[in-house]
């Protein structure tokens, strides 16, 4: 499979044979959403997560989510509240003093004394909707159900046209981000990102920590929406959050502002990664909808390097029932994909790296090739090659192991580590990567792409491509 899957990590996958299953059916990145807890919730995962990776000799991106800030529920009293429609349900501050159980506690003074009557509040990625009926003189608001749904803790709720001007990182998102550096997160994903000073804000600090992994910006806002070349200046990958985009753009925009957030993303060749309920009836189905399996073959026909799965894999029943059919799915899609594809050239302002990619992609063709190998430091050249979306499985070798990981984000890359750099010539370096390789047959052809760097020269960037006979 060429479509990468990233799966959230919660209840129902917090264990060491969960996780294990989850990686054999697909996954190869793996989501911490910090929303649900600190580093101390994730410690166990994470090294079960390094313990696989080693005993199943397969590479895991292990990506933190940042909250952001979000505004959410507090912890309820009660397991769940089933709400219906037209009934009415109290929100008030933690621990407030009243025997009209259970209410919905929140957490926010300033909000909860903003609301006025008719104020719209959506819960849960647009699952439960409310309208403010009457804001009561013991500092409680009244609210009416929409519709009919199960609220649960710490719900995200948000308030459409209510929308507060607030930095990106909190302060509990940079103690998080401190945190996961230190239990080694392979990448990093910001929230509710407006405009590209929260890009580089992140940067920083991770710079600052001697790191160098990738950042995720979550396009969830629509001034993010609105700056995205500028943001894809700054970030390594885009995920397309459907759940909070789709409470502040209308609705009925969001297939066609995916498909535009993923064209932008596939010509700048960063990767992108659609999320929110992409197989949500999984959570209790162990077979999915029409329109879901509809839903995530079209992202990869959209040009999606990855899919992503929340509630499925974090609360669902089958988690791994989810990530088989997700993977499917993603296998049928890519067959269409790739009958329909062609090789296009690079616009006229592209520069010489873009067209060294296009190079290696044309001879793959026209040699029919079996792969394509690129090697680099930072994983760039394999990230060009497989913006255009050929055929051939890329092999991205790299000495650097945060690229492996990095690279783990590209749609059709297999990362490699080269872990002996004693051999300096990186041509060589690929070469006995395919000699020693049991993929490729003896008289295989395969495309090389390296940057080799002359003795002294600091820099950086492909320069060569090569067709190699095994
Ligand atoms: P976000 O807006 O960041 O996606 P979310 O609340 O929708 O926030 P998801 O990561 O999409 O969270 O996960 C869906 C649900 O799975 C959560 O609402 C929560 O109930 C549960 N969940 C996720 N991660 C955890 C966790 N680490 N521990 C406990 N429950 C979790
Ligand atoms: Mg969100
Ligand atoms: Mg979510």
């Amino acid at each position: 499979m060429r479509t990468k899957i990233v799966a959230t990590i919660g209840p129902a996958s917090d264990n060491k044979e969960t996780l294990k299953k989850l990686i054999e059916a697909g996954v190869r990145i793996f989501r911490l959403n910090f929303s649900h807890g600190d580093a101390s919730r994730f410690v166990d995962i994470i090294r079960f997560i390094r313990e696989l990776e080693a005993e199943l000799h397969i590479p895991v991106t292990i990506m933190q989510d940042l909250s952001g800030p979000k505004i959410r529920l507090g912890n309820l009293s009660v397991a769940s509240i089933e709400v219906a429609k037209n009934d009415t349900i109290l929100l008030g501050p933690i621990g407030a003093a009243t025997d009209e159980m259970p209410y919905l506690p929140f957490d926010y003074p300033e909000i909860l004394e903003s609301l006025v009557c008719d104020d719209r509040l959506v819960l849960a990625d647009g699952g439960l909707q409310f309208t403010v009926v009457e804001r009561r003189s013991d500092g409680l608001v009244l609210l009416k159900a929409a519709n009919n749904g199960i609220v649960t803790s710490r719900k995200g709720l948000a308030l459409p046209g209510k929308a507060t001007k607030i930095a990106a990182l909190t302060a509990k998102d940079k103690k998080d981000l401190a945190d996961g550096l230190i239990l080694g997160v392979d990448a990093v994903a910001i929230s509710y990102v407006q405009t590209p000073d929260d890009v580089r804000e992140a940067k920083n600090i991770i710079m600052a920590a001697s790191k160098n992994i990738p950042v995720v910006v979550k396009l969830e806002r629509r001034a993010a929406v609105d700056r995205l070349q500028e943001i894809l200046r700054e970030t390594d990958v885009v995920m397309v959050a459907r759940g909070d985009l789709g409470i502040e753009c209308p609705m009925q925009e969001l297939p066609a502002l995916q498909k535009r957030i993923i064209r932008a993303c596939n010509a700048a060749s960063k990767p992108v990664i659609v999320a929110t309920q992409m197989l949500l009836s999984m959570v209790n189905n162990p077979v999915p909808t029409r329109a879901e399996t509809t839903d995530v073959a079209n992202a990869v026909l959209d040009g999606a390097d990855c899919v992503m799965l929340s509630e499925e894999t974090a609360m669902g029943n089958y988690p791994v029932e989810t990530v088989e059919f997700m993977r499917q799915i993603a296998i049928e899609a890519e067959k269409l994909l790739l009958e329909q594809h062609v090789l296009k050239e690079p616009d006229e302002d592209k520069g010489i790296e873009e067209y060294l990619a296009y190079s290696a992609c044309l001879l793959a063709k026209k040699t029919s090739a079996k792969a394509i190998v690129s090697h680099s430091m930072s994983g760039a050249s394999a990230r060009l090659v497989s913006a255009r979306r050929s055929p051939q499985i890329v092999y991205g070798l790299t000495p650097e192991a945060e690229a492996v990981k990095h690279l783990n984000f590209s749609w059709g890359v297999q990362p490699v580590y080269i872990s002996d750099i004693t051999e300096s010539s990186h041509l060589r370096r690929v070469e006995r990567f395919i000699e020693k390789a049991p993929q490729f047959q003896p008289d295989d052809t395969i495309i090389i792409t390296a940057g080799q760097p002359k003795q002294g020269d600091q820099r950086r960037g492909t320069n060569l491509v090569k067709i190699y006979r095994k």
